[in-house]
């Protein structure tokens, strides 16, 4: 689904200079290598504040930490994404409270959200599913209306940006009170481990966050706050610094390959590719196609056999997890996102893809569908 390898191969003196360069500085814990990454990305996002953590879930659950919700109180988040953005929620004894995704962006429902809002929410975590924000003008404007927090699961789009009808043009994961992304190896920004980051322009927010990721602590040894232990360390640092400068190239280089999949199936009458949202940009972490009429497990098959991997993300959704098995979620209340995980698709794409590969996997898509 991606080639890391090659990516590599292409930077790869520089990435070794960094990667040297920390071992040898053995600042491998905070450092330069971490105030450098933290100040490169607060300047490429024109956020006020980043605070590296150890991964995606832990920036999450920071952010909840920081807000000092309370057990019981409620967090509004879509059904249709991975596990963590309701893991944590769960795991702070905070109470999701799922709701399906729009129909054209797969992005939070925001008619489904203003109905699931109860004196209790506290917070709504839109997904900037797939690359692209969900609806973040009206979420806002609802949030401030019920004084409800905002936090940006932003995992999937860093580098996306968002069009205010005032016109104003903001970065993904900088227009909640937090926004939340991660630095897993296949995200669009991935070190090569674990690593995540937190986004605020708050500034008491975000000396919250930082002392939560430190242990609670204040000053050394001094503890205001039960915190955690969730650093990103500077040998990921390093790397990132390095990735973060071809980061818009390899935006590029993934619309590149999502314009010529929507050219080749745009007209196919079973095969629906990405709509994108006239207001945010689309930076295809996942270019994820929906079929209709299609044996899905037939198609990968034939995929398979012909070399071209695919994915479902995802394919069973919150509301149908053992771990959130809850009375509350009646079966027939999400059909857009059980439509989807019948019947999404993800096809390979990445910064290092040639015209040839691309050529290749488009014909064995058309052909395997047209097998059936
Ligand atoms: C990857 C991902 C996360 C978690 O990130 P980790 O770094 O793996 O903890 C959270 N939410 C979404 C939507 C993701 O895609």
């Amino acid at each position: 689904m991606v080639d890391l390898g090659a990516q590599y191969e292409r930077i790869q003196k520089e990435i070794d200079d960094a990667v040297l360069g920390t071992i040898r500085s053995t600042k491998f814990i905070g450092g330069p290598e971490v105030d450098g990454f933290k100040a490169e990305l607060e300047a490429y996002l024109g956020v006020k504040h980043v605070i590296p953590c150890a991964n995606g879930t832990d920036a999450l659950q920071i952010a909840m930490m920081a807000l000092g919700l309370k057990p019981g109180d409620e967090v509004i988040t879509p059904t249709f994404t991975y596990i963590a953005t309701a893991e944590v929620i769960a795991l702070l004894g905070l109470t999701p409270v799922l709701v399906d995704v729009d129909a054209d962006t797969y992005t939070i429902d925001i008619a489904q959200v203003e109905a699931a809002i109860t004196p209790r929410t506290k917070v709504i975590v839109p997904v900037h599913l797939y690359g692209q924000c969900a609806d973040m003008e009206r979420l806002l404007a609802l949030g401030e209306r019920h004084g409800i927090h905002i936090i940006e699961d932003n995992a999937q789009a860093i580098g996306a940006d968002y069009l205010f009808s005032s016109g104003k043009v903001v970065m993904a994961g900088t227009m909640g009170i937090f926004g939340c992304t991660s630095f897993f190896p296949s995200k669009n920004l991935g070190c090569y481990g674990d690593g995540g980051a937190i986004m605020t322009n708050d500034d008491e927010m975000a000396r919250i966050a930082k002392m939560i990721a430190s242990h609670g602590q204040s000053k050394q040894y001094v503890h205001d706050v039960v915190g955690c232990n969730s650093r990103l360390d500077a040998l990921q640092a390093a790397i990132l610094r390095v990735k973060l400068r071809y980061l818009d190239e390899y935006i590029a280089n993934r619309q590149a390959v999502a314009d010529a999949y929507g050219d080749a199936f745009e007209k196919h009458p079973r095969i629906r590719i990405p709509n994108q949202h006239p207001r945010s940009t689309h930076v295809f972490h996942q270019y994820t196609v929906v079929l209709n009429g299609i044996d899905r497990d037939r198609l990968r098959n034939f995929l398979a056999q012909n070399g071209v991997p695919s994915m479902i993300y995802y394919p069973i959704p919150l509301h149908k997890q053992k771990a959130f098995q809850d009375t509350r979620y009646d079966d027939a209340a999400f059909p857009v996102t059980d439509m989807l995980c019948d019947n999404v698709l993800s096809l390979p794409i990445h910064t290092e893809m040639d015209a040839d590969q691309l050529e290749y996997i488009i014909q064995k898509v058309l052909e395997g569908v047209a097998a059936q």
